[in-house]
């Protein structure tokens, strides 16, 4: 489809990872809202099939070429930026990678942007940049002490954003994502990891009968039934806060950084039962040794992007938020064995 650009208005924002999951829900947002999203996205991860509001340019954030290209071609407005690689456990082992595609990468985008005047920035980053918490909730004001070279490589970024900021005026905002799920509400685009590693995924397969079971990552951490909570957020909640912090750079220029979780913690264990009340499956489970790095608990003390971004999550159950990974995966799967 061919898109007509829209730089007379200032509407077309270049989001990095546009063809992943929680890039192509911002994407979706975006059109809706009225911008043009042009989704830049190197397909290692992505998927072209994802990105139906706006244009698709394949590239990578460290090809400084290509993003001038693009960025001409565009005159962006902003930039919303996803793109990195998400693996804890591979970060560990190959932090290489990690360092390169998320550091390097970013740094890469950003000199494209202060050359080409982009001044506006909302970055995915995450709550990984706290590593494991001394007090929970964690407000933003929690030290940043990754423990991984993942949380590692996004907390570095978000300090070269704040010295783009003093040098080349980038203004910008720093999302610090919980735990992401769900899919859109509508099913127009979902969690599709390969490999998948992520706890609501692997239920749902597990309820399909595409793994024989789940395995809980330990049962003997210090919560009411001995699993690990977390924080679990509808991504089309995350993406509702993209606009939010986009509007919030449009009208007024501070850089800030804000959490974004519901507050409430869930435990896999309770995870796993409200998958078996909306699948009405009965999913298997095994209890497996902890995974390394786990902390018992991550909840997110989330009123700043409340009071200053005006976001509300409105899918903050996880019920609901399993209802529509199971629509979201029941279709994936159909779709994959046609
Ligand atoms: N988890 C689990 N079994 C799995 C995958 C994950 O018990 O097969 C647990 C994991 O230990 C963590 C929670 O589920 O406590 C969420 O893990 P996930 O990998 O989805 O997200 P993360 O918290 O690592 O970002």
């Amino acid at each position: 489809m061919e898109y007509v650009t829209n730089t007379i208005t200032g509407k077309n924002i270049l989001v990095t990872g546009g063809a992943g999951y929680i890039g192509s829900h911002a994407c979706k947002a975006l059109r809706q809202a009225g911008y043009l999203p042009v989704a830049f996205d190197n397909l290692s991860y992505g998927h072209s099939d994802l990105v139906q509001w706006g244009p698709f340019e394949e590239g990578d954030i460290n090809d400084s070429k290509r993003l001038d290209v693009v960025m001409e071609k565009y005159q962006p407005a902003a930039v919303l930026h996803f793109a990195g690689f998400t693996y804890v456990g591979e970060s560990v082992l190959k932090p290489e990678k990690y360092y390169r595609n998320n550091v390097v990468g970013s740094l890469t985008l950003l000199e494209a942007m202060a050359r080409h005047r982009v001044s506006k920035m909302v970055f995915s980053s995450t709550c990984a940049t706290y590593g494991v918490p001394l007090s929970v909730p964690i407000s933003e004001e929690h030290p940043q002490n990754p423990v991984n070279p993942y949380g590692e490589s996004k907390l570095t970024i978000e300090k070269m954003l704040r010295d783009f900021d003093v040098a080349y005026g980038i203004k910008n905002i720093s999302l610090r994502y919980f735990n992401a799920a769900g899919a859109d509400p509508e099913g127009a685009t979902g969690e599709d990891h390969t490999p998948e590693t992520h706890l609501i995924p692997l239920i749902l397969d597990a309820a399909l009968g595409i793994r024989p079971q789940i395995t809980i990552y330990g049962n003997d951490y210090a919560t009411p039934d001995g699993t690990c909570i977390r924080d679990y957020i509808h991504v089309a909640d995350l993406a509702d806060a993209h606009l939010l912090a986009l509007n919030k750079l449009e009208s007024d220029s501070a850089s800030a950084a804000y959490n974004l979780g519901t507050g409430t913690g869930c435990s896999v264990q309770e995870v796993i039962d409200a998958a078996r009340e909306i699948t009405g499956k009965k999913i298997a489970i095994e209890i497996g040794t902890r995974r390394p790095g786990d902390p018992d608990r991550l909840v997110s003390e989330s009123r700043k992007a409340g009071d200053e971004l005006g976001w509300k999550p409105q899918y903050g159950d996880i019920k609901t938020i399993l209802q529509h990974a199971w629509k979201w995966h029941l279709q994936k799967t159909t779709e994959k064995s046609r």
